[in-house]
């Protein structure tokens, strides 16, 4: 196994040159190409990838996602606002078809 970003070589057991599979497109990266602290990687190695692991391409994709979400979420909002007017002129009983034909 080689590092996708600087093609070193490293190694499967737990080392300095341990590389990461990424959870994402399963790329090796080695912890200097990562953007993980030490001590991240440090948890990655004790607890055998529990934690998950993205590659520094991924993560741009994972905080996009997260952007895209939120988005999402604060467009539901105006959606919600929307139906609830809708919901309120129904109810304040207008003539649409009179108020478009006074063009
Ligand atoms: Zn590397
Ligand atoms: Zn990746």
């Amino acid at each position: 196994m080689e590092c996708s970003k600087c093609k070193k070589v490293g190694f499967s057991k737990p080392s300095s040159r341990t590389l990461f599979e990424c959870d994402q497109c399963n790329a090796a990266f080695c912890a200097d190409c990562t953007d993980s602290s030490a001590s991240e990687v440090e948890v990655l190695q004790l607890q055998r990838r529990k934690l998950i692991f993205y590659c520094p391409n991924c993560v741009h994709l994972v905080n996009d996602v997260g952007v895209l979400m939120s988005q999402v979420r604060e467009l539901t909002g105006i959606n919600d606002l929307l139906r609830k007017e809708i919901e309120d002129l129904t109810n304040a009983n207008l003539d649409t078809e009179k108020i478009l034909k006074r063009k």
